[in-house]
């Protein structure tokens, strides 16, 4: 669940972004889009905690945000957020098993390698676990950072354009694996992203009662930027 209320931020001498007021259930899917520079990826930023409001409050499966200590906060991340970067971030100098247990150790786990390989195993990778990041291809490295995310079995899925670089086919597998991973693991699921694709995929999935909850930020205005 995420509720989200007069949520607003500033970039140092950037313009305000001020985000509508939304609610998500638990298990729910919901798709960020809007132009390239609207503020999703500030938008995901703000609800893994990783950066702090200039005003609003914002509250992740029961956590109001604003109570935590920065350290507080990286621990919480750890825990509840399975955070499916833009760039991947998957340390080079670390095979695949090990990225994976870099995730457990930041959330305060002891390392499980059985957990591993299931998570590696559930996204059809387990064969890769000792293999450095660059001797993936794209596609498989992006299922690498999706088993990292879904590891510690979090409340919460994050995904910034998963598809921005994938072929239709490669695309419609991405978000095909994002909402399985999501519904098994019982996890909320935000994409964020520009592609039209994402919400044509994802829609025919959700014959939920709640459907596709989707959430369009506007262009940012020109006279909101800083002066
Ligand atoms: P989106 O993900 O929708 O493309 P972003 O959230 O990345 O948009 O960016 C929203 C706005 O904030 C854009 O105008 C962008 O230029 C600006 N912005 C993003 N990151 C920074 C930053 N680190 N410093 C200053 N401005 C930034
Ligand atoms: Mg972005």
């Amino acid at each position: 669940m995420i509720t989200c209320r007069g949520l607003a931020y500033r970039y140092k001498a950037g313009p305000l972004i001020a985000f509508a007021d939304m609610t998500l259930p638990q298990g729910g899917v919901l798709m960020v889009s809007g132009p390239s520079g609207c503020g999703k990826s500030t938008w995901l930023s703000l609800v893994a905690a990783l950066m702090r409001p200039a005003a609003g409050q914002i509250e992740v499966a029961g956590q109001a945000l604003a109570g935590l200590s920065a350290a507080a906060a990286d621990a919480w991340r750890a825990r509840n957020i399975g955070f499916l970067p833009q760039r991947l971030h998957l340390s080079a100098a670390l095979s695949v098993q090990r990225n994976l247990a870099l995730a457990q150790w930041a959330g305060g786990q002891p390392e499980d390698l059985a957990a591993i390989s299931r998570a590696l195993e559930s996204l059809g990778v387990a064969d890769l676990a000792q293999r450095k990041p660059d001797q993936l291809s794209g596609g498989q490295a992006q299922r690498v950072a999706l088993a990292r995310a879904v590891l510690m079995r979090p409340k919460l899925i994050l995904a910034d354009e998963p598809t921005a670089s994938l072929d239709d086919e490669a695309a419609a597998a991405a978000v095909a694996l994002m909402h399985q991973t999501a519904l098994a693991q019982g996890a909320t699921l935000v994409i964020a992203s520009h592609d039209a694709r994402v919400a044509a995929l994802l829609m025919p999935r959700l014959a939920l009662p709640a459907g596709l909850q989707t959430m369009q930020l506007p262009r940012l205005a020109a006279k909101s930027q800083a002066a």
